[in-house]
């Protein structure tokens, strides 16, 4: 991506510091640094932060060892570099002393480590501390055109391997759930996913009825109502889609209705989503589809999650949050049904709010059949 989209980025985010009194933020490791910097990288024991100022350019300190790398993915010209034999907080003092010095207040990655969060601590000993991402998550929320892109890819990519799921039909019977989460696994990757964003869930049957479960060493029987949800990253951005299916043979009772319920909810939810509506209104749709048919004890989570650089992010899509839709945003819409011990449904797509509505970034059928 060119520099202009991640200042535009900054820009943002320097104003939203600024509006909330604050003198700087300081990110580490994780999908905040990657959506300012560019630069991605896992968390490590070493002190690697992006300082963002409320004003003027935003400054890393790094090992050493990263110095090179983070020149050539990062627009951040500033960029200082210690040696493993050097004390990295006599930089990280003169850095931040240098736009947040007496009592600044000062608000720090959501996820760093406490062993980082003390030592900021320790060099700003007046400061008062927030969150990032009070700044963050609202800018991160309204994707740019490059990012729906990137969405409506990943979705595509989840479509193509939802379709060959679904072409297998009665081949699919006899493998364990193992087995066909490493063909979702490899399809994924063949079709052009770069990782998976999850591991692959494949709940067949009862296993179903557990909305965490990832997969295990049930073999797939005929029948067997089977929720499949899985995604893989394109160009940084997850996909996550999910169906539920029967390979060859009937399902067990009450499914179909069950299905008919879940797939109800699903479509008077998405029917629901234009700005200016409140994120839990979308919730409310769904829920009241499946209370009325009588499973709404069935229905053991919120109905949807933001997606971007993280596969989970706001907005959620929950009873009480009361933030208005807005163009750009993008999350999921996945009520489910879980019956104990019997089997499961969940039916997934992702979807971006538009000027006048919103637009699902997957499309494919959404019934159990196969064939
Ligand atoms: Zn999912
Ligand atoms: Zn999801």
């Amino acid at each position: 991506m060119d520099e202009d989209v991640f200042r535009r980025r900054t820009d943002r985010v320097q104003a939203a510091l600024r509006d909330a009194g604050a003198d700087a933020a300081v990110l580490f490791p994780s999908s905040n640094l990657h959506y300012l910097s560019g630069f991605e990288e896992e968390p490590s024991e070493r002190h690697l932060f992006l300082f963002v100022p409320s004003e003027g350019d935003p400054v890393f300190v790094v090992p050493a060892l990263y110095e090179t790398q983070v020149r050539a993915e990062s627009w951040v010209e500033t960029v200082h570099a210690y040696g493993d034999d050097e004390d990295p907080l006599a930089l990280v003092e003169e850095v931040l002393g240098s736009f947040a010095s007496g009592s600044p207040h000062v608000l720090v990655d959501d996820s760093m480590w406490a062993t980082f969060t003390q030592d900021l601590r320790v060099v700003l000993p007046k400061a008062s501390w927030g969150l990032a991402s009070d700044v963050l998550a609202p800018v991160r929320m309204r994707k740019d055109d490059a990012e729906v892109a990137a969405l409506t890819r990943a979705g595509a990519v989840a479509d193509e391997v939802s379709e060959w799921v679904r072409a297998m039909d009665a081949a699919v019977v006899g493998s364990t759930e193992r087995e066909l989460a490493r063909d979702i696994e490899r399809e994924l990757q063949d079709r052009g996913a770069s990782n998976l964003a999850f591991p692959v869930i494949v709940g067949s049957g009862p296993n179903g009825a557990m909305p965490h479960h990832t997969h295990g060493d049930r073999e797939i029987e005929r029948g067997d109502p089977v929720v499949l949800d899985f995604g893989g990253f394109v160009d940084d951005y997850p996909g996550d889609q999910t169906r539920t299916v029967v390979f060859a043979g009937d399902p067990p009772e009450e499914f179909e209705h069950v299905h008919d319920v879940v797939r109800n909810a699903q479509q008077a939810a998405i029917d629901a989503i234009e700005p200016g509506v409140e994120a839990q209104a979308v919730d409310a749709a769904a829920r009241d589809v499946i209370e009325s048919a009588g499973y709404g004890d069935a229905f053991v989570h919120r109905t949807g999650h933001g997606v971007g650089l993280d596969v989970h992010e706001p907005p959620y899509v929950v009873d009480g949050n009361d933030r208005e839709l807005e163009p750009g945003m993008v999350f999921s819409v996945e009520p489910g049904v879980y019956l104990e011990d019997r089997f499961g449904v969940r039916i997934e797509d992702l979807v971006v709010v538009t000027d006048d509505g919103h637009e699902r970034l997957n499309d494919t059928d959404r019934g159990w059949r196969c064939d």
